[in-house]
């Protein structure tokens, strides 16, 4: 990638694109190198995505590759084989600016149940009622008509569970996804964990769950996520890659 050729705004995307894959990585989406992570200007009919063999816990800002929302034009080698659940979604939601997919164990898992997702915690709330499940296959989405499959499956969701395969979220910015990310998994995992003492638990009122979508998780309070995320990572030293700007704005 050279650099040179890309706007400001471009840049910015790309970087916020690398600490969305080392936030991924540090909050426990890797699987080997698989997962993607994927935006785009808001519009545009184009996208960057994560190319290929790179893991979450390694991108850098040059790992964000260009590619096209139009699955007629030429793919490049280094596009990751399931640059079709990203080509679907882009194509089918205008209002999806960012796509993550990634094989976390507790999303996988809990997708491969039959439960829905309840108020447990402030997580599960968020997500209560915004989630769907892609039970076509539960194979690798390589080619155009299964990655409108999974678009046609998402339906106007934030999120969907691909059964015995992964998970991933939609936003309209690339925090906003990498929060709903985190937040997905964490749900998944506090509802496991109180499934398995099979005993009953108590859910959130609706009237709390309303409150808690508009308060915790408004615009506002998930930037302040994002922020502290960008922070965290940069306390632990894993932002070891060389920055396209000194605009230390993410
Ligand atoms: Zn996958």
């Amino acid at each position: 990638m050279e650099a040179i050729h890309y706007s400001i705004a471009e840049i910015k995307l790309l970087e916020r694109m690398t600490y969305s894959s080392r936030i991924l990585s540090m909050e426990g989406h890797d699987d080997f190198n698989q997962g993607q992570v994927s935006a785009r200007m808001p519009g545009r009919k184009s996208f960057f995505i994560k190319r290929a063999i790179i893991g979450f816990n390694e991108a850098v800002p040059e790992d964000m590759i260009p590619a096209s929302v139009d699955c007629n034009e030429p793919l490049h080698p280094e596009h990751p084989p399931e640059i079709f659940l990203h080509q679907g979604i882009y194509e089918a939601r205008h209002d999806v600016a960012a796509i993550i997919h990634s094989h976390a164990p507790y999303s996988l898992v809990f997708g491969a149940t039959d439960l829905d997702i309840k108020p447990l915690s402030h997580d599960g709330a968020y997500f209560q009622g915004r989630i769907s499940r892609f039970t076509d296959t539960s194979q690798t989405i390589l080619n155009i008509d299964a990655g409108r499959a999974v678009a046609k499956a998402l339906k106007n969701n934030q999120a969907l569970f691909l059964q015995n395969h992964g998970a991933l979220v939609v936003g309209k910015s690339i925090r906003e996804a990498t929060i709903l990310a985190l937040l997905l998994e964490r749900a998944c995992k506090l509802q496991l964990m109180a499934e398995a003492l099979q005993r009953p638990y108590s859910v959130s009122s609706n009237e709390d769950v309303e409150g808690k979508k508009g308060f915790i998780y408004d615009d506002t309070a998930i930037k302040t996520y994002w922020d502290y995320s960008v922070r965290k990572i940069n306390q632990l030293n894993l932002n070891n890659w060389k920055p396209l700007t000194d605009d230390a704005d993410y």
